[in-house]
């Protein structure tokens, strides 16, 4: 599935820049000169694109935006054995020392969790693993199985006390879900305080810009068709844009499909009708956080939440083909290509 979402972040580029990359820098379109860089963090294809500046200050800024991201892969990885995580997984309930990035992104990604009733869970890696989504040997647990590996997935049991971190003995931690969101807003600051005004990221399905174009008009990002393809495209200024859909990963067993969301109330991988969701919000913590907790929650859940909340908008494709978006959206996007003809729905408060 990796391969498939390299394919997606590749059909994307037009849309965003407006032409195909060659190579590691490459220019889109006279006069921005835009600066692109590509690599592969967080098992995931990544670029970043930094316009209107010389190319060996925006060069300097996208390296040291690629250390970032490669610093917080060593620390946040579930795999690597010397991460913070991996430790804090392997500790037998010992308390754990994290460094000031692994501290501040737990402690945001427990607000989160904690402001969506437990629909994002940082500790559902024993579920992950179990459905086989780790290794790619997937398998369907039996319902005994899910019951007792239930025990240890809850993220009020997990506590964080400064930078020192307290997890019981068989609980395992996973932000996987939060991750990029995190990663991309620590390059939006990066790249704000060095000014570099005129950017955009996408760390995979994870969008984010700064301000507007180099010309004054908004980034064009395009949403993904759950089929393939696009479904729609929107303009936005200075904004986080995150996908979560059940088709970016999943696996197929007698007739039925599981993806690789999991509902943390049940121990099952989500299905609830809802193909994607997309957030568009200030921060890509928020948005990366959001797009998993909504696609769990299902299409009513979701509106409730958006309704107690409004700091962000959000998008959902159905399985069914409808498509719906929050008011604030109605203006800036629009369906498109094979979903050109689909009905769209406009939530209001
Ligand atoms: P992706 O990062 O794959 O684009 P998400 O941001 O939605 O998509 O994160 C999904 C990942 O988060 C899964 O691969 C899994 O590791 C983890 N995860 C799955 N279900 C949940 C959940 N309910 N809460 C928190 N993390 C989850
Ligand atoms: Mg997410």
């Amino acid at each position: 599935m990796k391969r498939a979402r390299f394919l997606i972040a590749l059909l994307m580029l037009p849309l965003l820049a407006g032409c195909r990359p060659h190579g590691r820098e490459t220019c889109e379109a006279p006069g921005d000169n835009p600066i692109r860089y590509e690599l592969t963090a967080m098992d995931t294809f990544m670029t970043m694109t930094i316009y209107n500046q010389p190319g060996d200050v925006a060069q300097r800024r996208l390296r040291q935006a690629a250390e970032l991201l490669q610093e917080l892969e060593g620390l946040l990885s579930v795999t690597d054995e010397d991460s913070e995580i991996y430790t804090a997984n392997h500790s037998g309930g010992a308390p754990a020392a994290l460094s000031d990035d692994t501290r501040q992104l737990l402690e945001e990604a427990l607000a989160l969790c904690e402001e969506t009733e437990g629909a994002l869970d940082v500790t559902v890696y024993p579920l992950v693993r179990a459905w086989g989504f780790t290794t790619g040997e997937y398998r369907v647990p039996e319902e005994a199985e899910l019951s007792a590996l239930l025990e240890n997935v809850g993220y009020t049991r997990v506590a964080l006390d400064g930078n020192t971190l307290a997890l019981p003995a068989g609980m395992e931690l996973d932000l996987g879900a939060v991750a990029k969101g995190y990663a991309g807003d620590r390059i939006m600051d990066l790249f704000r305080s060095t000014g570099m005004l005129y950017s955009i990221v996408e760390l995979g399905g994870n969008v984010q810009a700064l301000g507007t174009k180099p010309d004054g008009s908004p980034w064009r990002v395009a949403v993904q068709a759950p089929e393939g393809g696009y479904a729609g495209a929107l303009e936005i200024v200075g904004k986080a844009v995150v996908t979560s859909g059940g088709y970016q990963r999943y696996f197929a067993q007698d007739g039925q499909i599981y993806c690789h969301i999991m509902d943390p109330a049940t121990g099952r991988p989500v299905e609830n009708g809802l193909a994607s969701v997309t957030i568009v919000a200030d921060r890509g913590i928020q948005a990366d956080a959001l797009s998993t907790a909504l696609f769990v929650m299902g299409r009513e859940r979701a509106e409730a939440y958006w309704r107690a909340h409004q700091d962000f908008d959000f998008i959902l494709l159905g399985e069914d083909g409808t498509a719906a978006v929050t008011e604030g959206l109605e203006d800036s996007f629009s369906l498109y290509g094979d979903w050109e003809d689909h009905p769209l729905e406009i939530i209001r408060k």
